[in-house]
C-alpha cells in the first residue's frame, strides 16, 4: 500500500496564507498583535522551541518578547511577571514554557494565566470549555492535529479513534476534539495510558491512532490494522552517530509503518509544525477579541 505523509509543513504554509489577511486587518487598525513567552532555566530543548516560536512571529511581523528567568527564580516572583503581563496591553497572549522547574506548581502558574490570554489553552477555564463541547481557546498541538486531518480530508466521522497518552495538552484534549460532534470529528474514542493492559489490541481496532505517549518508535506496523492512519504527535530524541549525536523520532517507527499505513505524520515535519502554526493562529485570535 502506499503511505501518504501527512506534511505539518504543507498544512502550516497555508495557515500563514490564510493569516496574512487577518493581519493586515488588525494591523489597520493599528493592532499587532504580541506574544509574551517566559522561559525558565537553561533547557536546551525549551530554549529551541522558544526561539522557533520567536523566529515565526518576527517572520510574520508580530510582536513578541520572551523573559528569560533563572532555574532558581521563585515562584512568587514567577507569578508577579504573570500577573504584570495580564494587564500589559501590548500583549494578546501570554505563554510559559513547560517544563518548569520542580519547585515551581505548574498548576499555581497557569492557573494565574488570564484565560482571555491563555493562548495554550492550558488554562482550567478553556480546559472546561472544551470538555462541555463549546471550546474556546483550544490547545496548539491538538487543535494542529484536527486541521491536518481536515487538510487532507480524513473525516473521522463513524471512525473508532485510538489515543495512547492522556496528559492535558495533547492526550486528553485531541480525544475531546475528536469525539465532538461536528464535521471532521465524530469519532468514537479510546483512550489508552500506562494503566491500559495490550495497547495493541486497541490499536488493532483503530481507523486512526494519535500517539502522544512520548516513547521513542513505540508503534509499529504489527500493532495497527491494514490502511489505518497514524497521527505522531512524539518527538524523541535519541542517540545517533552524527554531529548533533542525537536524532528526532516520533512514537511510531516509521520505517515499519510505511506500506501498512494509509497515511502517517512524519518526525519531524508532520505535527511539529502544527503547533506554531496554531500558537500563531491563538494570539491573532486573542488580538481580533480585543478590537
Ligand atoms: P506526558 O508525559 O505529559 O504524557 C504522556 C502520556 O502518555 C501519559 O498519559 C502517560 O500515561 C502515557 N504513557 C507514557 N508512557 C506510556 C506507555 N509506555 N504506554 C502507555 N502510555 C504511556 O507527555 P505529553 O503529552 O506532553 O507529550 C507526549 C509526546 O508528545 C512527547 O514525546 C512530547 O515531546 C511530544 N509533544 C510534541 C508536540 C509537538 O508539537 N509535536 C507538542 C507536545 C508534546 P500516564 O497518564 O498513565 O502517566
Amino acid at each position: 500500500m502506499d503511505t501518504q505523509i501527512l506534511s505539518g509543513k504543507v498544512v502550516s504554509t497555508a495557515v500563514y496564507q490564510a493569516l496574512e489577511s487577518r493581519i493586515s486587518e488588525l494591523q489597520s487598525k493599528s493592532i499587532k498583535p504580541g506574544l509574551a513567552v517566559i522561559l525558565v532555566g537553561e533547557d536546551s530543548a525549551s530554549r529551541i522551541y522558544v526561539n522557533s516560536k520567536s523566529k515565526k512571529f518576527s517572520d510574520l511581523g508580530l510582536h513578541s518578547e520572551t523573559t528569560q528567568l533563572p532555574e532558581n527564580v521563585s515562584q512568587n516572583t514567577l507569578l508577579s511577571l504573570v500577573r504584570s503581563l495580564n494587564k500589559n496591553k501590548n500583549f494578546h497572549g501570554i505563554l510559559v514554557q513547560f517544563p518548569l522547574p520542580k519547585h515551581i506548581d505548574n498548576e499555581v502558574i497557569i492557573n494565574a494565566i488570564d484565560p482571555i490570554k491563555d493562548v495554550d489553552g492550558f488554562h482550567p477555564v478553556n480546559q472546561g470549555h472544551l470538555a462541555i463541547g463549546k471550546p474556546t481557546i483550544i490547545p496548539c498541538t491538538p487543535k494542529g492535529i484536527m486541521r491536518i486531518l481536515e487538510h487532507y480530508n480524513i473525516d473521522l466521522s463513524g471512525k473508532h479513534v485510538v489515543v495512547v497518552g492522556r496528559s492535558n495538552i495533547v492526550g486528553r484534549p485531541i480525544s475531546i476534539l475528536t469525539s465532538l460532534k461536528g464535521s471532521f470529528s465524530n469519532a468514537t474514542v479510546t483512550i489508552c495510558h500506562s494503566g491500559t493492559k495490550n495497547i495493541s489490541d486497541h490499536t488493532l481496532q483503530a481507523d486512526v491512532v494519535i500517539l502522544a505517549l512520548g516513547y521513542p518508535e513505540f508503534l509499529t506496523s504489527k500493532d495497527i490494522k491494514d490502511g489505518a492512519v497514524v497521527i505522531d504527535v512524539g518527538i524523541n530524541r535519541i542517540e545517533d552517530n552524527s554531529e548533533k549525536g542525537y536524532k528526532l523520532v516520533g512514537d511510531g517507527k516509521a520505517t515499519s509503518l510505511n506500506g501498512k499505513a494509509s497515511a502517517y505524520t512524519p518526525v519531524p515535519g508532520g505535527v511539529g509544525p502544527m503547533t506554531i502554526a496554531m500558537l500563531v493562529e491563538n494570539t491573532i485570535e486573542a488580538a481580533e477579541r480585543t478590537v
